[in-house]
């Protein structure tokens, strides 16, 4: 397992900073963002440290699949039968500020498209 000691992710993620946690596994964490941008917003992280996408290996496929699972139940179990949004920002341009991959699962109000 990879991990950064200066990564917030990764300290999240070890239980070494505190978060309000909705799922874990072996090897996904998801915990509610600090500042929501909808009434529910969780963020799923791999513990692995992962930069972003675009630092992806074909041996995370699976990873990745598997976080996607993790959000489509936490959904479920967060009642967002109307719909809700996956969204992963890639790099400074893609609007990324913590570098260590994470998947934001926005919903619980009406979402527009597309962002900003
Ligand atoms: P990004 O802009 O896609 O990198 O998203 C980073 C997200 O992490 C933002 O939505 C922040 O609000 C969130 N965030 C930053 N620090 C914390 C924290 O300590 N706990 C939970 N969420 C955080």
């Amino acid at each position: 397992m990879t991990t950064a000691t200066d990564c917030l992710f990764c300290r999240i993620a070890s239980g070494a900073i505190p978060s309000t946690r909705v799922y874990e596994s072996d090897d996904i964490v998801a915990f509610r963002d600090i500042d929501p941008k909808a009434p529910t917003h969780v963020l799923v992280i791999p513990r692995e440290h992962i930069v972003s996408l675009d630092h992806l290996e074909p041996r995370h496929a699976e990873l990745v699949g598997r976080m996607h699972l993790a959000a489509a139940n936490i959904a479920r179990d967060e009642g967002l039968d109307d719909g809700w949004r996956a969204v992963v920002n890639v790099g400074e341009g893609g609007g990324q500020t913590v570098f260590h991959l994470h998947l934001h699962l926005l919903g619980g109000r009406s979402l527009t498209w597309p962002p900003g």
